[in-house]
């Protein structure tokens, strides 16, 4: 593996609450909201690190989410931030970005999608979620939010919504960025399956076409991720090094630090543990392929990704 010197990305959890009743994921049942990651804990985190995707259960619901983001901003003050939505709290999100958007202005949004109507209110078990989505969205795109986008989690239960949401992405002009339910003792839920992957790699196919098809650099990057997820639910494995536990890393709630979000063994919690000492030892971890595991490792092998990129859209355009 190569040798990474820089933590690139992390994904902290800010709460556990969550008003959401999502089938694939059991964090709406966690009933402790102690001690959660505090404003204090911010400073605790490296000054070089370069992205930070504040997760939950729903980051929105922390009262302090605004001060938060401005403890963030000052202690890392070039970094990326995207806060993981789930949307359905309209007016509340609304008011917060407001505030937000004034301390870090080019903040990215992602709002959860996993299918049109009652799909999604089916995934999600929230009557009514998906208009309350539609209704966020019109929101944060009024308010000049343009660093929105949708996150489309699929599983066996929604592998036909892809397309769908995708159209709706393209007509709200934002982008889709992608996720297949996995199964974690630590996040989500342990006994989530993949019963029709043959399904969801021909969804991926069209959906690689799709990306392949643009002009953007990032959606052909976005094309790279979903034929990467081809290849993880065909063979179990990645197509590139992870680097979790070393260039990214997950924090939960209450500080504990794990090397992604489908890794049960903890590290360490940041009161009393280093991310830098953590990143010179190794670490065992199941395989995975999310954004947060695949981006660090993309950006270490840009040009077998750049070729692959060109290679495939060549291939795309003369078809
Ligand atoms: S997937 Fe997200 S929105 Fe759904 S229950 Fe889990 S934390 Fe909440």
């Amino acid at each position: 593996m190569k040798i990474t010197n820089k933590i690139d990305e992390i994904v902290l959890a800010v709460t556990y609450r969550c008003n959401s009743r999502c089938r694939m994921c059991n964090i709406w049942q966690i009933k402790n909201h102690e001690n959660e990651f505090s404003l204090e804990d911010i400073k605790k985190l490296p000054r070089n690190l370069k992205s930070i995707n504040i997760s939950g259960g729903e980051p929105f619901l922390r009262k302090d989410l605004v001060d938060m983001i401005k403890a963030i901003v000052d202690h890392l003050p070039k970094a990326n931030i995207i806060i993981s939505s789930n949307g359905f709290a309209s007016d509340l999100i609304l008011e917060k970005t407001k505030e937000i958007m004034k301390i870090k202005p080019n903040i990215g949004i992602a709002i959860s999608l996993d299918g049109i109507g009652e799909g999604h209110n089916d995934v999600r078990n929230i009557p009514g979620g998906f208009e309350r989505i539609l209704e966020t969205i019109a929101y944060l795109k009024k308010a000049g939010m343009n660093n929105l986008r949708i996150g489309f989690t699929m599983g066996d239960y929604n592998t036909h919504e892809l397309k769908r949401v995708y159209d709706v992405a393209n007509r709200l002009d934002m982008e889709m960025s992608l996720a297949v339910t996995h199964s974690s003792d630590n996040f989500f839920k342990a006994d989530n399956s993949l019963d029709n992957k043959a399904k969801m790699i021909d969804e991926l196919d069209w959906l690689i076409k799709q990306e392949l098809s643009s002009w953007k650099i990032k959606r052909w990057a976005r094309a790279y991720f979903a034929h990467g997820m081809k290849h993880y639910l065909k063979t179990g494995q990645r197509l590139l090094p992870d680097y979790s536990g070393k260039a990214n890393f997950f924090i939960d709630p209450q500080g504990n630090i794990f090397a992604n979000d489908v890794s049960s063994e903890l590290l360490g919690n940041i009161n009393s543990t280093k991310l830098e000492d953590l990143m010179q030892k190794n670490h065992e971890f199941k395989d995975s392929w999310m954004i947060c595991t695949a981006r660090p490792a993309i950006k270490k092998h840009k040009t077998k990704v750049i070729s692959w990129m060109l290679k495939n859209k060549i291939n795309n355009f003369v078809k």
